[in-house]
Order: C-alpha cells, then sequence, then structure tokens
C-alpha cells in the first residue's frame, strides 16, 4: 500500500498507517528499524543534490533517519500539522523550540502551571541564555494575557492539560491574543495526546509532545516531538531568524536563501532540524522511534480504557474519607468543567491529583504499601503508578513557588493504567488501611 493522504483517513487508521509507504521499504509491513548511523551518498553528483537540498535524502542519522521520519510523520498526521520533527526527549522538544523562537534574546509568555523540569528549566538556565520568562496566573483571561505581553515577548507557551493538578487552558482564547501581537501560541499537549485534543485545530502554531508519555505508554522509551501548523507568518518582522540567508540553503547561482524561502511549509521544524538538531545533537534513535511508533499504533484503545479506569477509581476516591479533594478536569464542581467539555469531549486523561487528607508519615505509609501501583516519576503509562508531587516530580520548586503553582503539601498525582479497575481500587484501599491502621493521629498533623 502506497503512502496515505493524511487529509482522507480517521485517526484509528492515521496511527497504525500514516506516514509510512511499505513499498519504499521492501514492502515490509512494519516500520523497518534503520539502526545505522550515515547512509550511502551514491555519487558525487547525487551528494551535491542532497547537501542542497535539492534532493530530498538521507545523510547522516542525528539529522534524520527513515524510521525516525515516518514516526514524525504519523504524528503529524494524528494532529493535523504541516510539519514535525523527533527528538531525543520532551526536554529537548521544549528547549529546542524556545530557542528557536527567542534565540537572539526576549521573552516567554507561560504559566505556573506545567511541568515541574520545565518551570526549573524556565528560571535557572532561560535567563542564562538572554531568554526571560514571565509568567501569569489568569491564563485563561485575555485580557490578562494581554496585559503581560512586550515588546521583546516572543511566544506564549502552555500546557493543554497541565502537569500535576489537570488545569485546562482555553487554547482558542489564547491563541487569538497571542496572534493580536503577532507572537506564536506554543502547546505543551503531552497530558492530552493527539488523541484527546488537535491543538492546531484550536489555533496553536507549534505543538510539544514528550512522547515518553501517553503518546509512546509504554513506559520503555523518552522521546520529544515538535510539530507546526504551517500557518504562523514568520516573516512579520519579529523574527528574523527566519530570514536570516544561509549558504547552506543556496540556489542553483550560489545565492544564499533563507528557511522561509526554502521551506514555506515547514520552516520552524526545518531550521530547528539544521541548525539545533544538527548542532546541539539530542538526535532520537531509530529503535527508540520503532518503539514509539509500535505504542502509538494502539494509543486510542489504550487512552479510551485509561480514561475508564480512571474514572472508576475517582469515584471510588470520591466516596474516601481520606480524600480532602479530587482534581480532574470533567468533574462537575472542577472550575475546568466547560474547558474540558470543549477542549476534551473524549474525556481528560489518565491523570489527575488528589489531596491526602492525613500526616505526612500516613502519606509515606500509603505509598509504601501500594501493591500494584508503582512509585516512579513518568506518567500515561500503561502501568498505574503513583508519585507525592511536592517531594517528586515538582521537588524543585521553593514552598513559595509550590504555592503559586497550586501543589499542596498533601498532592498525590496518580497516572491510571491498563489493569482491571477493581484491582487497582482493591490496592488503593488496603494501602489507606494500612496508612491509617494503628497510629494515633493529631488532628494539628494533618495536612488541610
Ligand atoms: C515529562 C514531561 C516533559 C518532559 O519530557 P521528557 O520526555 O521526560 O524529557 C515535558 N512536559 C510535560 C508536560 C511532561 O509531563
Amino acid at each position: 500500500m502506497s503512502e496515505v493522504k493524511k487529509e482522507e483517513l480517521k485517526f484509528d487508521t492515521l496511527k497504525v498507517r500514516g506516514g509510512y509507504d511499505s513499498s519504499k521499504h521492501n514492502h515490509s509491513v512494519s516500520v523497518p528499524i534503520y539502526e545505522t548511523a550515515a547512509f550511502d551518498l551514491g555519487s558525487t553528483d547525487r551528494a551535491k543534490r542532497l547537501f542542497s537540498f535539492s534532493e530530498p535524502g538521507f545523510i547522516y542519522t542525528r539529522l534524520s533517519n527513515p524510521t525516525v521520519e515516518v514516526l514524525e510523520q504519523r504524528v503529524a498526521a494524528l494532529d493535523g500539522a504541516s510539519g514535525a520533527i523527533a527528538l531525543s526527549s520532551g526536554m529537548a522538544a521544549i528547549t529546542y523550540t524556545l530557542l528557536n523562537l527567542a534565540e537572539d534574546g526576549g521573552r516567554i509568555l507561560t504559566t505556573p502551571y506545567l511541568y515541574g523540569g520545565t518551570l526549573d528549566g524556565f528560571k535557572k538556565l532561560y535567563p542564562k541564555f538572554g531568554i526571560d520568562i514571565d509568567k501569569f496566573h489568569d491564563f485563561n483571561n485575555p485580557e490578562a494575557i494581554s496585559k503581560e505581553i512586550k515588546p521583546d515577548t516572543k511566544a506564549i507557551f502552555i500546557e493543554s492539560i497541565s502537569n500535576p493538578n489537570t488545569s485546562v487552558s482555553d487554547i482558542e482564547t489564547i491563541a487569538k491574543v497571542a496572534h493580536e501581537h503577532d507572537i506564536p501560541l506554543v502547546v505543551d499537549n503531552t497530558f492530552a495526546t493527539p488523541y484527546l485534543l488537535n491543538p492546531i485545530k484550536y489555533g496553536a502554531d507549534i505543538v510539544i509532545y514528550s512522547a515518553t508519555k501517553a503518546l509512546n505508554g509504554h513506559g520503555n522509551v523518552i522521546a520529544g516531538l515538535i510539530l507546526e501548523s504551517g500557518k504562523f507568518n514568520w516573516g512579520n518582522g519579529k523574527f528574523n531568524q527566519f530570514l536570516e540567508p544561509y549558504y547552506t540553503l543556496r540556489d542553483n547561482n550560489d545565492d544564499a536563501r533563507n528557511f522561509l524561502e526554502v521551506f514555506p511549509d515547514f520552516p520552524f521544524t526545518t531550521r530547528i532540524r539544521l541548525n539545533y538538531l544538527n548542532y546541539f545533537g539530542s538526535a532520537l534513535s531509530p529503535f527508540d522511534a520503532y518503539l514509539a511508533l509500535l505504542g502509538i499504533e494502539t494509543l486510542s484503545e489504550r487512552v479510551k480504557k485509561q480514561i475508564e479506569n480512571t474514572e472508576k477509581i475517582i469515584n471510588y476516591l470520591k466516596n474516601s474519607t481520606k480524600v480532602s479533594w479530587i482534581k480532574y478536569p470533567t468533574l462537575e464542581n472542577n472550575p475546568y468543567k466547560k474547558l474540558a467539555d470543549k477542549y476534551l469531549p473524549k474525556g481528560a486523561g489518565s491523570i489527575f491529583t488528589f489531596g491526602f487528607k492525613g500526616t505526612d508519615s500516613q502519606i509515606d505509609k500509603f505509598i509504601n504499601s501500594l501493591k500494584i501501583f508503582s512509585y516512579h516519576t513518568n506518567v500515561g503509562d500503561s502501568r498505574s503508578l503513583i508519585v507525592n508531587s511536592p517531594k517528586t516530580t515538582h521537588s524543585e520548586l521553593t514552598p513559595e513557588e509550590k504555592q503559586l503553582s497550586n501543589i499542596l503539601p498533601n498532592t498525590i498525582r496518580l497516572s491510571i493504567g491498563l489493569e482491571d479497575a477493581e484491582d487497582l481500587i482493591h490496592d488503593l484501599n488496603q494501602a489507606f488501611e494500612k496508612a491509617f491502621e494503628s497510629e494515633k493521629i493529631e488532628s494539628k498533623d494533618i495536612i488541610k
């Protein structure tokens, strides 16, 4: 079967077939793993064409690789993107995106509701590279966002569903404000995956994934992706890097050209490929790309069941006297319920937080008593897992920053997998019983 046209097919077909033409790969049904560092240039004439980008092809796996390219094209198809690049981690995807936007200095506007590593990198490293980070709390309020945009703000960066507390971003509203100011909206869509939400549909210009999480979904790969909509006008005067002439992009007369001229449909990800991936590294290995592709084949089925399991577990926790609150967007009393109805009609994913009504040592005892849930820092894994976010995934944050990010000291984050929901509920139940077994509790020690 030849390469499938992205526009014509539905999500579930694309997730197993998108971006792949078996006739170009010895009719191999499964995507082959091209475990090679380099590719034969063939002849000096062909080398000339390859190095001048007049003929598409593979040169060296740091830049591109056929297995990795199928992953890029498949996820681009799932999200309706014009271009994509895969990298060796979600963090590399975030870093390269923001450097590609603000490499000559400037500001990125974001919220305090982000993955701990992202928040900490923003604080510790970005200012040293001349990129200052501004944060706004009232992040779904267009007037409030507008006020925070300065002349040198280069982009707005948000998570569609935030880590760990699952706040939902009003992507359409935020994209509109960004575009009024001629800047792009970057959405980290890791928690939602393309199955639950396609940010480009709502105006996002760049979409980022940690494919490590639910996209791959098997907890066996570290990988990241950057996608672009192909709609943002990089020639609007704010992003001179796209208009800069490069000798490497020269035409037949040896005249230097810029990224917008040579790659008008996907200048953003190509510029990352030819500059950042080329010179900073962080290439995804073909084997890891293969594993991610395998994972994506069952994305809908996994996420669907994980949401069903999540809802059952939330129902159990709702009735527990040991739980003081639950944050999950589709719950009736959740402040993001309306946005969840709009952006997440298939459900809000398999990750949520709850407040443990007990002491610090009871939280420890609870976690240490679990037999099925594993205690590890990942999400979207096919195995259910638990973390005490304030002490693990968000431990980098100072107490003040945690307060700002609304991460309460008794926060427990669950990511629900594919096990039997009843087994998971029994596991939580027996761990609660152990945690509250014999210990005499002083009410002053209970974390509210
Ligand atoms: C895990 C995560 C990242 C970082 O991705 P890695 O693949 O671990 O580098 C970025 N954003 C979000 C929302 C995440 O959960």
